[in-house]
């Protein structure tokens, strides 16, 4: 039997993800050329998950569970700017790791 050590451990030992993976243009990256998107998490505490999403989508959108439904974060105010900054940080991370 395999020991389970993840059971009785506090914190949020579950991940799940916000909305569905976007999909990705091939002009953009070609099949199994690797690239990168920033992510970021919340918590929800009354489903005891970590819920994920692209950090450009927290940054229109804020977080909300999709278990529950509730709302974790509100989008940051400055977020449309910060979202044009982390775009093109996203193409240079990627090119980065060609
Ligand atoms: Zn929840």
């Amino acid at each position: 039997m395999p020991s389970d050590h993840s059971e009785g451990e506090e914190g949020f030992e579950e991940g799940r993800w916000a909305s569905e993976p976007e999909r990705i243009d091939p002009d953009d990256y070609p099949p199994l050329r690797p690239f990168a998107r920033v992510m970021t998490w919340a918590e929800c505490a009354a489903c005891g998950i970590q819920v994920h999403d692209l950090a450009v989508r927290f940054l229109v959108a804020g977080l909300v569970c999709p278990t529950c439904g509730v709302r974790l974060t509100e989008p940051p105010e400055d977020g449309m700017e910060r979202l044009r900054t982390l775009l093109r940080q996203e193409d240079e991370l990627s090119e980065q790791i060609e």
